[in-house]
C-alpha cells in the first residue's frame, strides 16, 4: 500500500501512475472483451494527469488542446467517459460533478474517496466495513446499489494545517 504522502504532485514519478493505469486498463479492456480506442485512451489518460478530479468542461479543453484546437465532439466525450465509468476504470466523483482514475480497477469496488477540499487532491481508500453496512440497510429496504463509491470530503494531511 501506497503512503498517501508519496503520491503528492512532485513527490513521486507520477509518469509511473499514468503507466500502470493505462497498463491496467489495457488489461481489463482486453479481459472484458472490449475495446480501449484511442480517444478512450487519451481520455484516460488526460484524467490521470495528477491525483485530482478533472470535470468534463476541463477535459474537453485538453482534448482540444491536445489535437491541434480541432473540436472534440461533447457526446463522443461522454460517451467515452460512460465507457471507463461501465469498466470501473474511472470513477465519477459525483460532488464535484468530475472524474478521478480509478487506482485499482481489477478488483471489485469497496472503496470511499477522500477529497481534500483545498487543493483537491483524492484518494482511493478501502472502505469494506462501511460498504457492507450499505449492502445489509439496501437488502433491507430492497434497494438495488449501482454506485458504492462514497464521498468523504475534507482537509487531507497537507492542508488541514491551513485551512481559513
Ligand atoms: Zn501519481
Ligand atoms: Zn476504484
Ligand atoms: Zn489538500
Amino acid at each position: 500500500m501506497n503512503n498517501p504522502d508519496s503520491l503528492r504532485e512532485g513527490r513521486h514519478d507520477h509518469t509511473a501512475c499514468i503507466a500502470k493505469a493505462l497498463k491496467q486498463a489495457d488489461a481489463l479492456c482486453t479481459r472484458s472483451g472490449v475495446r480501449l480506442t484511442a480517444l478512450r485512451k487519451q481520455v484516460l489518460e488526460l484524467i490521470w494527469q495528477s491525483h485530482k478530479p478533472l470535470g468534463a468542461y476541463a477535459l474537453m479543453e485538453m482534448l482540444e488542446e491536445a489535437s491541434d484546437r480541432k473540436r472534440v465532439a461533447p457526446p463522443t466525450v461522454y460517451r467515452a467517459l460512460d465507457f471507463l465509468m461501465e469498466q470501473g476504470i474511472i470513477h465519477k466523483v459525483h460532488s464535484l460533478n468530475a472524474f478521478i482514475g480509478c487506482t485499482n480497477p481489477k478488483r471489485e469496488h469497496s472503496d470511499a474517496l477522500f477529497i481534500c477540499l483545498t487543493c483537491g487532491f483524492t484518494e482511493e481508500v478501502p472502505s469494506r466495513s462501511i460498504q457492507q453496512a450499505i449492502n445489509l440497510s439496501a437488502s433491507q429496504q430492497r434497494f438495488e446499489v449501482k454506485s458504492k463509491v462514497l464521498e468523504i470530503t475534507g482537509f487531507c494531511s497537507e492542508c488541514k494545517g491551513t485551512k481559513a
